[in-house]
């Protein structure tokens, strides 16, 4: 990957560089947070975001507060490590489905907007669960694009995923109440509802995403994010998070020109961990996200 590979080699070359130098004082110090810095933001990841990590790699590796003995160059790769992890961790778990729930099945809403790759995950996400032996079922609840519903359905025919969703009713709030009324009934546990990610009127989608929540009263909300946007990513999932309760992220097309900051971004908007990462256009392409692999990468 590209951006990230960049990124990765900026933070390297930067932390080399330092290490080549004949002191690791302040001034090589300094050198090498601006290399640093530069390759954050070259990735996208927020300014302010940046310039906090920053601060905290300097104070915790202040010669005055290391231990005697600590090498500062190895202090230094730590504490990028660590804010970089920090970054990507909101502090809370996140909501994880549970098996078997007899009447209160889990409800899954997936918010994003068109292109994301919001209805390609509802399927990757529910065929991921139905390995784990849960048994999901796909609501479409997109009633603005044409084509919608037969691209749900054939994602869902083709992981063999029950579907429901209708080409006559106009009302979103209405198709996912039913939806979930009906999968309820037959004993699914994790009900996964695709919605609508373009209206005429931006107010109107973000207007409809509220009712949606309101009505279907998810367990879950998921923010879906395509990784190439970078910085857009940040106000685009802030505006999800004003209207829904998001609470985690998933990550598209990581497998293409993927922007490490975008991750970081959304993150750092919703206050919520990115729980997948999108590696592809197939059903299977879907990984955990797991933290430090991500940042051990990122820094090459
Ligand atoms: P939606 O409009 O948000 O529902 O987006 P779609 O699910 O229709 O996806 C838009 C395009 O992105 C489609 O061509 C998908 O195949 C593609 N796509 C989705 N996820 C990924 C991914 O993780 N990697 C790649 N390479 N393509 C993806």
């Amino acid at each position: 990957d590209m951006v990230l590979a960049q990124l990765g080699e900026g933070i390297t070359a930067a932390l080399s560089r330092m290490c080549r130098a004949t002191v690791a004082d302040d001034a090589a110090l300094t050198t090498c947070l601006n290399d640093v810095s530069h390759a954050l933001l070259r990735a996208d990841v927020r300014f302010e975001a940046v310039r906090a990590a920053i601060h905290n790699v300097k104070s915790t590796t202040n010669p005055s507060t290391l231990p005697p003995g600590v090498d500062r160059r190895r202090a230094v790769h730590k504490a990028i490590f660590a804010e970089l992890c920090h970054m990507l961790d909101p502090g809370k778990p996140p909501f994880t489905p549970t098996k078997g729930k007899g009447n209160k099945p889990n409800v899954v809403v997936f918010v994003g907007l068109q292109g994301s790759g919001k209805t390609t995950t509802c399927a990757k996400y529910a065929a991921y669960h139905r390995r784990k032996g849960f048994a999901p079922a796909l609501v479409c609840a997109d009633t603005f694009r044409a084509g919608a519903f037969d691209q749900l359905k054939q994602n869902a025919s083709k992981a063999k995923i029950p579907f429901y969703g209708s080409y006559t009713e106009s009302d979103p709030v209405k198709i996912a109440m039913d939806g979930v009324d009906t999968f309820r009934k037959e004993k699914c546990d994790l009900i996964i509802v695709d919605t609508s990610g373009r209206h005429r009127q931006e107010d109107a989608l973000f207007e409809e995403m509220r009712q949606l929540s309101e009505a279907t009263k998810p367990d879950l909300v998921i923010f879906v994010v395509d990784a190439s946007i970078g910085q857009a990513a940040f106000d685009q999932a802030l505006a999800f998070k004003k209207s829904a309760p998001v609470g985690a992220v998933i990550v598209t097309k990581m497998d293409g020109h993927a922007k490490g900051g975008g991750a970081l971004s959304a993150v750092a908007a919703t206050r919520s961990p990115v729980i997948f990462i999108g590696t592809g256009e197939h059903i299977p392409d879907l990984e955990p996200f797991d933290v430090k692999p991500f940042v051990s990468r990122l820094m090459g």
